[in-house]
């Protein structure tokens, strides 16, 4: 399962910086999924839990941003969220647009104990 890979990558990666900075407890997480990440936010809350079972993060709060694609129209200009699987201004229409937003899953915050 995708999500749970991403979750058990995403423990690795706090577990390693709150090692590196002596913490003992992470209590709270944040991130951000994109409409385009190819991450779905419900199983990905869903693994969560279990990839941190037993270390560092167990029992973390888990918060979760869902990010809508965003595009900039290279014709009209205009700036405005997008159908991922039709990906077009929302205002003129026009497919001439470049992505500006909703492709990346990241994270937006660790608190510590
Ligand atoms: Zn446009």
């Amino acid at each position: 399962m995708h999500e749970f890979s991403l979750a058990q990558s995403l423990v690795e990666q706090v577990t390693e910086l709150v090692v590196r900075e002596g913490a003992t407890k992470v209590t709270r997480i944040e991130v951000s999924i994109g409409a385009m990440s190819g991450v779905m936010k419900d199983p990905f809350e869903f693994c969560f839990p279990e990839a941190a079972r037993g270390t560092r993060m167990e029992g973390c709060i888990l918060i979760v941003h869902e990010v809508p694609l965003t595009v900039t129209c290279l014709e009209c200009g205009a700036e405005t969220s997008s159908e991922i699987f039709d990906i077009r201004c929302g205002l003129c229409k026009c497919q001439n647009v470049k992505i500006t937003g909703g492709k990346d899953f990241l994270l937006n915050s660790v608190e510590v104990d």
